[in-house]
């Protein structure tokens, strides 16, 4: 059986459906599988897989105390007509490089890859492990995770959902989005203060020795939707896997030969999934970790030190306006050799100094990756230019990436075959997609921008958006980063 260990203590060994329901490990840990699984099915046999057949591949390695119909049923019930298209993750193909969108569900954007199914993943644990309270899900945002986990945990019986967005650094679509959402089990708050704050309030409920027995003691317990969820990682490992079958299927590449992967990246999440993909025996090149002004990453790779002490700056792809990147830990564990005591020196040090140095020796392991940033003129300079050349229209964060992708391009000529991880439907954006296409657009209201939208890139309204053009504010309130625990404390009633 797989286990999972924690990343800052390596007595703190769990199963995988009880890291599920944990969310984080003790003391601020984060669960790592113990080793990682290799694949145990040929690429020839993958290619003709479909989605879903696919992920229970995947999915089976690493979650192996769910039984066989449990972890079907999850799959089943994830991935289905919520998605538009049966395909769940095309690949679509523009100048060269094929762009894996990853937008194709409820909320248009790649969180829903991992939160339609976590849902389900977390109830089965729950079941599993003879849990009897209900799961509060406890989440910060920095504008797309809100949403669908909203979208996912809505009316999941046995659960309440609570999500905190920075009231001013989401888009107004994402803010829609989120404020409309339905179900007597959701509660939306905007806070004064940025992702960073509201990920750290919701960090420290979480270790909050006191406020887990109150809440145990009215028949409740904590859950994480956040992408440091081992239930949320494992289903992104799925779509790199899935993309290369294809890529071999449509003579994109030979069964065998590399694909570079870019990635837009804010937590560390999605880039995290494709280096275990690799590392699963999955034949892929470079990792391609794309930063947008908030550069903090591309300053790791490049230094070896990480720091985020720096301004934090509102772009066009919000979604990785992060200065803090959970996921990043799971990788230096990984380059500190598994150490949890190296590890947890290293993230006491980002703790209270804001910043850390890894050694040479880290560093020497890190050739996989090559990290960049692109400036906001760049993001919108590769949108304009991808739209007239190919008609193809990505969003932003998409575009960071694809930015990036091209420097990567031309300082090393590696010519490899590329996807590039499309992460939000350019719908989300509209109103930094279409300025960045024209800036005549910037004049129109969003909604006049969506129909601009669709007249330009020929792609349907979709009815993420189609729903909440009428739809009314339900979630109102909106609070001090000091009043967190006292907002949560009020939504349950103890
Ligand atoms: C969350 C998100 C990202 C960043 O993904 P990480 O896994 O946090 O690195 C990029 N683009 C979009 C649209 C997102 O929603």
């Amino acid at each position: 059986m797989m286990l999972y260990v924690s990343t800052r203590n390596a007595e703190e060994k769990v199963t995988a459906s009880q890291a599920v329901l944990k969310g984080l490990a003790e003391h601020g840990g984060l669960f790592v599988p113990e080793e990682i699984p290799h694949l145990d099915v040929s690429v020839e046999k993958l290619a003709d897989m479909s989605y879903q057949e696919t992920a229970y591949e995947v999915m089976k390695l690493f979650l192996t105390d769910y039984t066989e119909e449990e972890l079907k049923k999850c799959i089943r019930n994830a991935y289905d007509e919520k998605f538009d298209t049966s395909e769940i993750a095309p690949l679509v193909k523009a100048q060269g490089i094929s762009y894996l969108e990853l937008f194709h569900g409820a909320t248009i954007a790649f969180k829903d890859m991992a939160l339609s199914i976590l849902p389900h993943l977390l109830i089965t644990a729950a079941r599993k492990n003879h849990v009897t309270n209900d799961i509060v899900i406890l989440t910060a945002t920095s504008g797309d995770t809100g949403k669908a986990a909203l979208a996912g945990f809505a009316g999941v019986e046995g659960t309440k959902i609570i999500v905190f967005y920075p009231k001013d650094g989401v888009s107004p679509i994402q803010q829609k989005q989120m404020v409309t959402q339905k179900g007597d089990n959701t509660f939306v708050v905007g806070i004064n203060g940025n992702f960073d704050q509201a990920q750290t309030g919701v960090k420290q409920m979480f270790s909050d020795q006191e406020l887990a027995k109150e809440l145990a003691a009215a028949g409740y317990q904590f859950s994480s939707a956040n992408s440091i969820n081992i239930g949320r990682l494992v289903p992104q490992i799925v779509y790199y896997v899935y993309a290369y079958a294809k890529m071999v299927k449509s003579g994109e590449v030979k069964n065998g030969e590399k694909m570079n992967v870019a990635v837009p990246t804010g937590n560390f999440g999605n880039i995290l999934a494709a280096f275990y993909a690799k590392n699963m025996g999955l034949p892929i090149g470079k990792l391609i970790c794309a930063s947008n002004e908030n550069k903090v990453l591309y300053d790791f790779f490049t230094t070896g030190t990480y720091d985020k002490n720096r301004e934090f700056i509102l772009t066009s792809s919000p979604s990785m306006d992060i200065l803090i990147s959970s996921n990043l830990e799971r990788l230096i564990y990984r380059i500190a050799g598994d150490s949890a005591g190296k590890n947890q020196e290293l993230m006491l040090s980002l703790q209270e100094k804001g910043e850390y140095t890894i050694t040479d020796e880290m560093r020497a392991q890190l050739t996989d990756f090559y990290g960049n940033f692109a400036s906001e003129s760049e993001t919108a300079a590769a949108i304009r230019e991808i739209y007239e050349s190919a008609g193809y229209i990505i969003d932003t964060h998409t575009a960071v990436a694809a930015a990036v992708c091209r420097k990567y391009q031309e300082e090393t000529g590696d010519g490899t075959k590329t996807i590039i991880a499309s992460t939000a439907s350019p719908y989300k954006f509209t109103r930094s997609v279409m300025t960045a296409i024209d800036e005549k657009y910037d004049s129109k209201s969003d909604f006049e921008l969506v129909d601009e939208l669709e007249m330009l890139s020929k792609v349907k309204v979709p009815k993420a958006i189609e729903d909440i053009r009428t739809a009314a504010v339900l979630h109102k309130t909106v609070c001090e980063v000091g009043e967190m625990q006292h907002v949560v404390k009020q939504f349950l009633g103890v």
